[in-house]
């Protein structure tokens, strides 16, 4: 894939993107094509967008040409797991120098390739290229052929420099070089009609592993795995699937919309969070793959499920009825999660908008009531305000929020990506009430919101 300008407003405008296709004349993509901000890659560049799309394919070793503090920067902040290979884990760099930046890096990425081969034997070599190596003019294209004629096996160019723009941007190149380079490259052993492929999950926490088993007791094969614990022979054979499902992310949307032009293969985008989600998750594939039969078992599977759940969250929902939750988050997990913590009795008081599609803030909308607080932005001192006003028994948030709970004294759940715990599925939202009830009734709450010693002393005095 050759990333120029024309490309990339290409991947912004992503005409099947919610942020462009509902706006008309003026409107149109205004916001994607817009001059980033400084600051617009906070969150992650577009290489670690690329990464993020692409590195949980485990069997592959994943080079990143480059400074090593590109590597470093991104490596393991994702908790993608593995049933298989963990070659994905190894953090591969060709750890560019001064010189390799006045003379130049192809050589020293060349040698790396092979070494990589005959050490690590992978499946393929994913290369990744970040600003310096983009700046310098390396050209990695020419490089991965010579190197994939020589060690006999894909070597695959990731045109990923940071500059680019922003993490959601990269997750793009991340789809574009699986369809430039991956998808369509070898046949499946043989094809059924109820073969699917998941598109955006990336089995944090080992999350798939919660649906997985559904899919298997209603007869539905899951082709490719995109690319959450996925091999990379699973993704050559994509293009054979009968439709493909998108899990609670638009990132890889230009994916699904490209694979059903070019393959015919039809897409839906569901969520595996929440018992309504879930449900609506598994009839919707049903329904789209069309057979009678099979809609009759997810109607028994769904009846099933749900009620071994009720009997499962008893003890939790009588605990957590009526907790108050502040949520946030982004993109479909702000409006997903808070249909969970319905599903468990909870009620979200307020939740982030600020990643969310127009599509994403009416449901929201609906699912708060109109007393929810939707928060277009948001940063630590505006959360406590929020928690404070809502009298908020918890914070459901990412990682780098969990001071701004501790600072409001009250519980924290993690949601995004650095969580350990596993919440999709059925099986996942009995995970989820059991961590909820552990932060929620954890006796340490009680301890913090007694005042300090030298405060009793000051009242004393
Ligand atoms: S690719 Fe560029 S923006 Fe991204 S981590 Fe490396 S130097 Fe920083």
């Amino acid at each position: 894939m050759k990333l120029t300008s024309a490309k990339i407003a290409e991947l912004l405008a992503e005409k099947a993107c919610e942020h462009n296709h509902k706006k008309d004349g003026d409107k149109k993509n205004k916001a994607c094509k817009q001059q980033a901000q400084p600051g617009a890659a906070q969150g992650g560049c577009a290489f670690d967008g690329a990464s993020i799309a692409l590195v949980p394919i485990t069997d592959v070793a994943h080079l990143v040409h480059g400074p090593i503090a590109c590597a470093g920067n991104a490596w393991g902040s994702r908790g993608s797991l593995s049933s298989g290979s963990k070659l994905y884990k190894i953090g591969f760099t060709t750890d560019l120098s001064e010189n390799d930046v006045i003379f130049g890096g192809e050589k020293k990425l060349y040698k790396a390739i092979l070494e990589i081969k005959n050490r690590y034997q992978p499946a393929a070599v994913f290369v990744y290229s970040t600003c310096v190596t983009a700046l310098i003019g390396d050209d990695l294209d020419a490089v991965c052929e010579a190197a994939s004629t020589k060690v006999g096996i894909p070597v695959i160019p990731v045109q990923s420099p940071g500059f680019v723009g922003s993490k959601n941007l990269g997750n793009r190149i991340g789809g574009e070089t699986l369809l430039d380079y991956v998808v369509g490259t070898a046949e499946p052993d043989y094809t059924t009609p109820y073969d699917i492929n998941l598109i955006g999950e990336y089995n944090i926490a080992g999350e798939m592993w919660g649906v997985l088993p559904l899919f298997e007791k209603l007869g539905i094969r899951v082709l490719a795995k995109i690319t959450g614990d996925s091999r990379y022979q699973e993704i050559c054979t994509a293009h054979r699937a009968k439709l493909n499902v998108m899990i609670c992310s638009k990132a890889l949307i230009n994916m699904a919309r490209k694979m059903e032009e070019k393959y015919g293969i039809p897409y839906l985008e569901e969520s595996f969070y929440g018992i309504d989600d879930m449900n609506r998750c598994l009839r919707n594939i049903a329904q789209k793959i069309g057979d009678a039969d099979l809609q009759e078992r997810t109607e028994q599977l769904i009846a099933e499920e749900t009620a071994k759940l009720d009997e499962q969250l008893a003890t939790y929902r009588a605990r957590l009825k009526g907790k108050r939750v502040v949520l946030y988050t982004g993109g479909v997990k702000s409006w997903s999660i808070i249909s969970a913590a319905k599903d468990l009795g909870m009620e979200v008081v307020a939740t982030s908008t600020k990643k969310s599609t127009e599509e994403d803030k009416a449901k929201i909308k609906d699912l708060l009531g109109k007393d929810g607080i939707m928060l277009e932005k948001g940063n630590a001192a505006e959360l406590l305000k929020v928690i404070d006003k809502t009298k908020a028994d918890m914070l459901i948030a990412g990682g780098r929020n969990q001071y701004t709970a501790l600072k409001a004294k009250i519980p924290f759940l993690d949601i995004n990506q650095e969580r350990h715990h596993p919440y999709s599925g059925y099986v996942g939202m009995v995970e989820m009430a059991r961590e909820l009830d552990e932060a929620l009734y954890s006796p340490i709450w009680e301890q913090i919101r007694q005042p300090a010693p030298w405060e009793l002393r000051i009242a004393d005095d």
